[in-house]
């Protein structure tokens, strides 16, 4: 029984939501029409509603048959589209300029609604479930804001689920991972500075642009040299802006970039290194720099035990043990899932949607969620709530 009938039944119904949803996107913490869209519908299925957390996030909370019995799981979708201009044309494009549901979050919020209705006309199962719908996820942390606000006190979880479509991976297949499956994201500003003056006369000046060329070079050894090569991290300078005309030498360098890992062991060692650099490499000429930096999502790092195992089984029953990969490397792109599995126990899949072969990637002005895995990912949902929670045989 890999696909959930009663939920292959509905599909045409998801289909219609998903695309209303990428049709309106809305971006960090201003998923106000999003939120009233779930709300509204969680209701329409009997679900109690919780509007009042992490401003537009909302929580369902249901019962399986018998009442709560003590025991609960989460499960986590995320609602925030990116800002940027979405390139394709079909009917269901975005009708918002500069905003687009590049990312498939629009799916995500999609299939856990449908869960959400397929649950709530059996409840067959032993429990609570609490559907998660997280506002900005793209940058801004909406979970870590759930979370603060007390998302586990008020709606206790023993364990939480999160997922997002991968469109490296074809249709049908899942990614189940032990240990770290995002990697952690840093942000940093460095301001190099100099003296400026003539451009024929460096003697008189202390050039920034040379100084910022050895800090750039210098950071390019913190991960060849400085981590072991078994591990992973990526330092990446992305800006440099200094300077105003050809003969002229600026008063300062301004150098902006991130920081990728996969371990808080690794993060730790890279903003150290980078720190150290950024304090050295400058004296040596005579000057002096600063650093801002700016801790973003740690490492999403999935629990091993029984939420492994879960995930494990019930991707199999769902998609089929040859579809479920668990050699699959991790990404170094973030994901703010991560604070909820700082909190409890729990495991985040990947699930297959294709595309990217013909450019549909996760970002990409052309991308679009693939309606056809809708009724997978939905199903997945559904039996990984009936199989957490059993009933009593
Ligand atoms: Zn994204
Ligand atoms: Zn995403």
């Amino acid at each position: 029984m890999p696909i959930i009938n009663r939920i292959a039944e509905f599909h045409a119904d998801m289909t219609e939501w998903r695309r209303h949803i990428h049709e309106n996107p809305e971006t960090a913490f201003e998923e106000f029409k999003t939120s009233e869209f779930v709300a509204g519908k969680l209701k329409e299925f009997g679900i109690e509603v919780h509007r009042d957390i992490a401003g537009t996030g909302v929580v369902g909370v249901l019962h399986g048959e018998g009442g709560p019995t003590g025991r609960a799981i989460g499960l986590r979708a995320d609602m925030d589209a990116l800002n940027m201009e979405e390139a394709n044309s079909f009917a269901h494009a975005s009708k918002v300029p500069g905003k687009m549901h590049g990312c498939g979050h629009d799916g995500h919020t999609t299939m856990l609604l449908g869960a959400a209705r397929y649950l709530a006309e059996t409840r067959n199962f032993a429990g609570t479930v609490n559907f998660i719908f997280q506002p900005a996820e793209e940058g801004a942390g909406g979970g870590r804001r759930m979370v603060e606000e007390g998302l586990f006190t008020r709606f206790p979880c023993d364990m939480v689920f999160g997922m997002h479509n991968w469109p490296d991976l074809p249709p049908g297949q899942i990614v189940v991972k032990e240990g770290p499956i995002m990697a952690g994201a840093d942000q940093f500003e460095i301001k190099v500075a100099g003296k400026g003056g003539h451009a024929a006369l460096p003697h008189h000046t202390i050039d920034p642009i040379v100084i910022a060329a050895h800090i750039i070079t210098a950071t390019q050894t913190v991960v060849s040299r400085n981590i072991s090569p078994i591990e992973s991290g990526v330092i990446s300078i992305t800006q440099v802006h200094a300077g105003s005309a050809y003969n002229v030498i600026p008063e300062e360098v301004i150098l902006r970039g991130t920081v990728r890992a996969l371990s808080h062991e690794v993060r730790e060692l890279l903003e150290k290194r980078l720190r150290h650099i950024v304090e050295t490499v400058p004296v040596t000429f005579g000057s002096t720099a600063t650093i801002n930096y700016r801790r973003g999502y740690p490492p999403t790092v999935n629990h091993g035990g029984a939420p492994h195992e879960l995930a494990t089984q019930v991707a199999r029953k769902v998609a089929g043990e040859d579809n479920v990969l668990n050699n699959v490397g991790p990404s170094m792109g973030a994901e703010d899932f991560a604070f909820m599995l700082q909190e409890r126990p729990g495991s985040y899949v990947w699930v297959g949607q294709g595309g990217s072969e013909l450019g549909c990637l996760l970002h990409n002005p052309r991308y679009d969620f693939n309606d056809d895995i809708m009724p997978l990912g939905t199903s997945y949902w559904a039996t990984l709530v009936e199989t957490a929670l059993p009933k009593a045989a």
